[in-house]
Order: C-alpha cells, then sequence, then structure tokens
C-alpha cells in the first residue's frame, strides 16, 4: 500500500491568457511512515505538488490516490471530510489564528470533527501541545510566541487530527538556522515514533539531509529520486521488522 500515489498529474495555471505549466507528467508514489523532502529552487512546483496531495486543489489530468482511494472526482464537501481526518498541514509562514490561544488554534481543526468529542478534544489538546513541549503556553496568543514555537503550535494543530500525513510547506523557511533545525527534529521524532508520514518541501540543503527520502523538482518535473544512505539503515530495520510482524500473524 502506498500512502500518497501520483499517476501522470499535469497542473497548469491560467494567468491572464497565458498557461503556465506548473507540473508535467508526475507519477510518485510514498510509502507509509516515509519521512520526505521535496527539494527545488523557488517556482519549480513545489507548492502545487504538496497543494494537490493535500487535495486543497486538483490536477488538471492525471490522478492522485491517498491511501490507496482515487480522489479524482470528489465533491468539495468529500475532499474537506477527508482532509479533516487524514491531513495534517504546516506552512511556512505557520497560518495561526490570531485572536486564538495556542490551545485554541489547536483545538480549531477539531471543530468540524463531529466523532470527536469536547472531552477529546481538550484531551488532545493538552496531549500535543504536550509533545512539542509547549504545555506552559496553551493560554499565549501567537504573537506572545516565538517563531519556533509557533511552528510548534501548527505542528501540534497538524497532529490533533491524528493524521496519517502531515504535509509541510518549507516549514523553516521563516525560521533562524537552529529553531529551523530544532523543528526538523521534533517533526522527525514525531515521525518515528507515532509512524506519521511527513512530506515537507524545501530549499535549504540542511533541511534536505535531515530527510529519509527525497523527490527533486525542478521546472515542474521530477529530476531524482533517492534515498539517503543512513536512512537506508532505518528503512531496512523497518522492513524487516514489518516482516517479521507479518510472519508472526501468519504462522
Ligand atoms: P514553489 O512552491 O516551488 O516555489 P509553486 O508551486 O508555487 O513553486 O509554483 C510553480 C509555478 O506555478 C511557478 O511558475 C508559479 O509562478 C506558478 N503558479 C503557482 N501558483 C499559481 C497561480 N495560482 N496562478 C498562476 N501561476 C501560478
Ligand atoms: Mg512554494
Amino acid at each position: 500500500m502506498s500512502v500518497v500515489r501520483i499517476e501522470h498529474v499535469y497542473k497548469d495555471y491560467l494567468l491572464g491568457d497565458q498557461k503556465v505549466q506548473a507540473l508535467k507528467d508526475i507519477t510518485l508514489a510514498f510509502d507509509p511512515g516515509v519521512f520526505l523532502a521535496i527539494a527545488g529552487p523557488s517556482g519549480s512546483g513545489k507548492t502545487t505538488l504538496l497543494n494537490l496531495i493535500g487535495c486543497i486543489d486538483a490536477p488538471t489530468s492525471g490522478k492522485i490516490y491517498i491511501n490507496d482511494q482515487d480522489v479524482s472526482g470528489r465533491t468539495a464537501d468529500q475532499l474537506a471530510d477527508l482532509r479533516s481526518k487524514t491531513i495534517g498541514f504546516i506552512f511556512q509562514t505557520f497560518n495561526l489564528l490570531p485572536v486564538l490561544s495556542a490551545a485554541e488554534n489547536v483545538e480549531y481543526p477539531l471543530l468540524q470533527r463531529s466523532d470527536v468529542s469536547r472531552e477529546e478534544r481538550q484531551e488532545r489538546v493538552a496531549y500535543f501541545l504536550d509533545i512539542v513541549g509547549l504545555s506552559r503556553f496553551v493560554h499565549h496568543r501567537p504573537n506572545q510566541l516565538s517563531g519556533g514555537q509557533r511552528q510548534r503550535v501548527a505542528i501540534a494543530r497538524a497532529l490533533a487530527i491524528r493524521p496519517s500525513i502531515v504535509l509541510a510547506d518549507e516549514p523553516t523557511a521563516n525560521l533562524d538556522h537552529n529553531t529551523g533545525e530544532e523543528i526538523l527534529n521534533l517533526m522527525k521524532q514525531i515521525n518515528r515514533s507515532f509512524k506519521t508520514t511527513f512530506i515537507f518541501s524545501t530549499h535549504d540543503k540542511r533541511v534536505i539531509a535531515k530527510a529519509d527520502r527525497l523527490v527533486r523538482v525542478n521546472d515542474g518535473e521530477i529530476y531524482a529520486l533517492g534515498v539517503r544512505s543512513e536512512a537506508k539503515w532505518f528503512l531496512a530495520k523497518q522492513r524487516r521488522a514489518t516482516a517479521a510482524a507479518t510472519q508472526a500473524q501468519t504462522s
């Protein structure tokens, strides 16, 4: 099973009467639990690709599968429902609501979820703010927090829905180097402990170096796919563990 599968995807934008080909014939599949970077220079198509994976936008042609389900032809409501249960988002500019506290920001996406009770919402808010190290800041508003702390709130908000995929569009671009590194380390730690798939875009070499897998885009096309060597060891270990578990189940 792939958590995300993209088949022959094209995305065109119309700018006046000019057609901009933002993505050209993209075919990709990502394994569940991966910590993957989409790398490329500004304007290469990273945000467009993340928006398509996140079902915020639809391809001009081609197919996208999320957890093996074809998402083309779904209504806006059906896509919103899928997003609210499956996909967490983290943005370059954090996108927190300024009038809400950290806790209220984390709770916000859960308010759309009729299957999550008020009690459970509050438990999740406390739990995920603790995971990102912000238990002491629950009542702070975004303007009372540093950039790194704001991005931690955004990570807690993304996790609160218990997503299978977290998409992060240049999550460290507005942070200084050390803070960016801390945020990346936190994301990786969460990826390892919760097995949540992380797909993030970046043009920063140091961020790329933290990824297990890498997709390079340039001018709307993929020009390299890679597995980092340190990650190879980890992924092999994960595969052996999965194989052992499957064997234990079948024997
Ligand atoms: P990146 O995130 O890598 O900087 P984008 O996905 O934002 O790249 O953009 C890819 C290309 O598509 C660029 O040429 C950009 O100008 C164009 N583009 C992106 N969004 C739009 C839009 N809404 N309308 C027109 N062109 C767009
Ligand atoms: Mg972008």
